[in-house]
């Protein structure tokens, strides 16, 4: 599986090969030496059991999406679709509003679930089965400041 690492200096996204089982990666950006804990499950693709990363056991899954763009690709629909109703083309401006919603939609559906880490927002994605549940404000809250505190932050 694919993981994104967070790094713990400068915040930096570090793609990392599982299969590979690096004990550790240097940070591209600021160069530090971030120590990786990668477990069998991990390295074959077969379930996201420990992050490497914090070696935190818990994780939430969100659909593989990035916000922005499917709020960018909405703003672009309204605004054509603004365009062809100050022409008076009401029914064309309507059509584009509705398939640009559709698009969205369509994209949104095929995208697959990424599993991530509370602690550290560590990323997977593979083909293993995504067993964790969906994002718990709770739960983010209470791991999110144990890490910072396990982190000397
Ligand atoms: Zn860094
Ligand atoms: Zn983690």
């Amino acid at each position: 599986m694919e993981v994104i690492v967070k790094c713990p200096s400068c915040n930096a996204a570090l793609p990392v090969n599982a299969s590979e089982k690096p004990n550790e990666i240097a940070c591209g950006s600021c160069q530090k030496l971030i120590a990786l804990t990668i477990t069998p499950a991990v390295a074959t693709d077969t379930s996201v059991d420990t992050c490497p990363m914090c070696t935190g056991k818990d994780f939430y899954i969100r659909k593989d999406f990035d916000p922005k763009i499917g709020l960018a690709f909405v703003i672009l629909g309204a605004t054509v679709s603004a365009v062809f109703y100050y022409f008076g083309m009401d029914l064309t401006a309507y059509g584009v509003l509705a398939v640009a919603v559709l698009v969205d939609l369509a994209v949104y559906r095929r995208l697959g679930d990424v599993t991530i880490c509370y602690r550290c927002q560590a990323e997977f994605r593979g083909h293993f089965k995504q067993m964790a549940e969906s994002f718990d404000l709770h739960t983010a809250d209470v791991l999110e400041a144990e890490y910072a505190k396990q982190a000397g932050r």
